[in-house]
């Protein structure tokens, strides 16, 4: 007989599984998580907006139980669903606002995962979870105010303060793709005009640079891409320059420029120490986007803020996402759980 038999005989299920969702509007990815935020299983598909609501969800559904599978993990042993939406959120009731690519208004997508699969949801914005990712595992660990930029088709942001995103009561914030640049600007996915995102996105240098490539400005990308918008990708961009082709440089800068001056504006608001920096155009000209963006938002801030942040590079890369929606539901299910008793 063993003097000293513990309580419970049963070996004690110490281990947590968290699933962190990426739903972008072209593609969706599940992560499961150990507790220690290794990758136990993941799957991937098509988000096909167009084809409806009905329709994204049951993939969603699909997707999340793929990975489930792989990880070889059962429903029952998953302690939270975090996922990250391309929108404002309503994280307190669950709820995605609007998500203009995927045609979604006041979703209550919380509800519907936690109907079907009966495990706590949060649901939050994919760039709040991006930057949360890099505040927790990668460029701005350690930050004490982290803002995040992360210029693709659209310009995403997000912002943690102390541990914690910053998001409004109802709404998520940190919108710095459609802050007003422009009066009677270009049209925005948003519906208004003039946004950031309408001057600085890597639609609007793609738009920019096609219409110079039409005038024959850009010998090395017209023999890559043409004229061709949907082939001016980041890289596409990178090699032109690389190249010689000096148009296309002065209009990725005067991008890099116009997100400098948003993120001084930021700056002296929020008074950042990391400012992270990320998505396929600074990943495919680093130099380029940091030394610009450094440069310009120092010049445009009060003296008391210049030298006051780091502007540094995302170092997740596409895991980003699902990684901070898995930390932050980790982080915030009992939160919820509690408040809705
Ligand atoms: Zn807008």
């Amino acid at each position: 007989m063993t003097p000293h038999l513990p309580e419970i005989e049963r070996p004690m299920e110490n281990s947590e599984y968290w699933l962190g969702f990426d739903l972008g509007a072209s593609k969706m990815m599940a992560v499961v998580f150990d507790s220690s935020f290794k990758v136990r299983g993941r799957r991937r598909k098509k988000t096909k907006g167009l084809e409806g609501r009905e329709s994204v969800t049951a993939r969603l559904v699909e997707v999340i139980r793929g990975a489930l599978d792989e990880a070889e993990i059962d429903v029952s042993q998953l302690d939270g669903i975090g996922i990250g939406v391309p929108g404002p959120v309503d994280e307190e009731r669950g709820i995605v606002r609007e998500a203009a690519n995927l045609g979604w208004k006041e979703v209550p997508l919380a509800d519907l995962l936690e109907n079907e699969f009966g495990r706590p949801v949060v649901v939050l914005n994919d760039v709040d979870a991006g930057v949360y990712g890099e505040y927790r595992f990668g460029a701005a660990r350690g930050a004490r105010t982290a803002l995040g930029v992360f210029p693709g088709t659209g310009i995403g942001g997000g912002c943690v303060y102390d541990g914690e995103i910053i998001h409004g009561r109802s709404v998520s914030c940190m919108e710095i793709g459609h802050v007003q640049v422009r009066e009677n600007g270009r049209l925005c996915g948003c519906g208004r005009r003039g946004c950031l995102e309408t001057e600085a996105s890597r639609l609007a240098i793609s738009a920019e640079v096609a219409q110079a490539a039409y005038r024959g400005e850009t010998p090395h990308l017209a023999a890559s891409a043409g004229t061709e918008l949907a082939k001016m990708r980041s890289g596409t961009l990178a090699k032109a320059i690389a190249a010689g082709d000096t148009v296309v440089e002065d209009i990725v800068r005067h991008a890099a420029q116009m997100l400098g001056i948003a993120v001084a504006n930021v700056v002296l608001l929020m008074a950042p120490d990391v400012v992270v920096l990320g998505g396929g155009l600074v990943e495919e000209m680093t130099n380029l986007f940091v030394d610009t963006v450094t440069e310009v938002a120092n010049q445009r801030v009060m003296a008391s803020f210049v030298g006051s942040f780091r502007v540094v590079v995302a170092e997740l890369g596409d895991d980003a996402g699902a990684l901070g929606a898995a930390a932050w539901v980790q982080k915030t299910a009992s939160r919820y759980a509690k408040s809705s008793l």
